[in-house]
């Protein structure tokens, strides 16, 4: 259906079609966005929910997002996390650290990392394929949901490898799934207005995920909202998605979640959770080909993150163990796995714990053992934390900083 056509169809009507299972294309998407109310699209995409979910059941999954270097070359203007090669609050994690990481997440009834980190030209692929051949070496049932496509690619870019290739390695030492994380906004032209258009086009993300789902990964997708963004850019990032699901059927989940503003060079101001709503309601209509939506609670809060379960959510992503990318930007709400229930079962659904492919793990870990509640966020390393881990002389480094702090070991 045209636009032309579209201006002449009620919202009603477009409504109805939604509510009897049609697919609307991008003009219908639009009007909908802009014009329908609040609590219409809600209702909307709470009925979505409940035909995709109608047991009322909620997940979530114990895992911890371990962010494993913050040195980056892609220096994207909305993100406070970064440092530069050569910063001295610049980190990398040793594979000790990391291990005791993994520890500390299994004692909780955890079972994966999410592993992310900066675009750190220090480290090669063989890095990578160590880190995941000694985890699983010593956790071989543990998960690693690790690397987002810009990571790939940068990888790639390194290394002088097809991404392609980079994946069928990182799945050989143990990789289990990717992140949706670096997605942004699936637009070039936002892209480049946020400096993140060099670490990977909205087609180079679009083509590595479609490369992992046809080396049989499962991966999630995201959108960050709330920068430069117009509502066609947001509704053109869920078109390309759905396509890629039409395509592959790889995606297992969608997470979105509003730009943090603070302490970025792009500055700016947040969305409103009204906005978070009325987004996250838009892409449950939309994204009729993705099983799952997470709710957002690091960004928008407790409430909010309940609110999103009549709003589209049928997931409330992570009991966060550690977080450092959100709250270097000013936020990151806490609650573990308690609180993350009581939110879920308070609005009148039943919780239930799951792993990355949403099959249903069991029931809530601290009403099976005692678990420690965890009311403060672990971080990526303790302030001050300057050490070099050992094992990183073994791995040549490229920049003029990373060859002299190896010089020094
Ligand atoms: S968002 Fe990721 S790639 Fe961009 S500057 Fe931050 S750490 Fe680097």
């Amino acid at each position: 259906m045209g636009s032309n056509v579209t201006a002449n169809v009620t919202i009603q009507q477009i409504a109805d079609k939604v509510a009897a299972g049609g697919r609307v294309d991008r003009a219908e998407a639009l009007r909908l966005y802009r014009e329908a109310p609040t609590v219409l699209l809600g209702r909307l995409a709470d009925g979505i929910r409940a035909r995709k979910h109608p047991s009322r059941t909620v997940t979530y999954i114990i895992d911890r997002n371990v962010n494993y270097t913050n040195l980056c070359v892609a220096r994207c203007n909305f993100c406070a996390f970064y440092r530069t090669v050569g910063s001295p609050d610049g980190y990398v994690l040793g594979f000790e650290e990391i291990l005791a990481k993994i520890q500390e997440t299994i004692d909780l009834g955890g079972n994966q990392l999410l592993l992310q980190g900066g675009h750190n030209p220090d480290l090669p692929i063989q890095w990578y394929e160590d880190l995941f051949r000694t985890v699983k070496a010593k956790y071989p049932d543990f998960k690693l949901h690790a690397l987002s496509p810009p990571e790939v690619l940068h990888i790639s870019r390194i290394n002088g490898i097809p991404t392609r290739q980079v994946i069928d390695r990182l799945i050989a030492a143990g990789l289990d799934s990717i992140p949706g994380g670096g997605a942004e906004i699936l637009v070039d032209r936002v892209r480049k207005a946020l400096n993140c258009y060099s670490k990977a086009t909205s087609d180079e993300w679009i083509d590595i995920m479609r490369e992992a789902h046809q080396a049989g990964l499962r991966t999630t997708a995201t959108m960050m909202y709330g920068t430069v963004d117009t509502d066609e850019d947001r509704i053109d990032h869920m078109m390309r998605l759905r396509d890629l699901q039409d395509e592959t059927g790889g995606f297992t989940a969608f997470i979105t979640w509003s730009y943090q503003p603070e302490h970025t060079e792009h500055g700016g101001y947040e969305a409103t959770g009204v906005d978070y709503l009325r987004t996250l309601a838009l892409a449950r209509i939309v994204l009729d080909n993705f099983d799952n939506l997470q709710a957002s609670w690091v960004t928008q809060g407790g409430k909010v993150g309940q609110l999103s379960l009549a709003y589209g959510a049928n997931d409330m992503g992570s009991v966060m163990i550690e977080e450092n990318v959100v709250r270097a930007a000013g936020a990151a709400y806490c609650m573990d796995e308690v609180e993350i229930v009581t939110n879920v079962e308070d609005a009148g659904f039943t919780a239930k714990r799951r792993n990355m492919h949403y099959e249903i793990l069991g029931e809530p870990v601290f009403r099976e053992r005692d678990v420690p509640r965890m009311l403060a966020l672990a971080t990526a390393r303790a302030e001050g934390d300057t050490s070099v881990p050992e094992e990183l002389k073994n791995y040549p480094a490229r920049s003029r900083a990373g060859k002299a702090l190896r010089l020094a070991q």
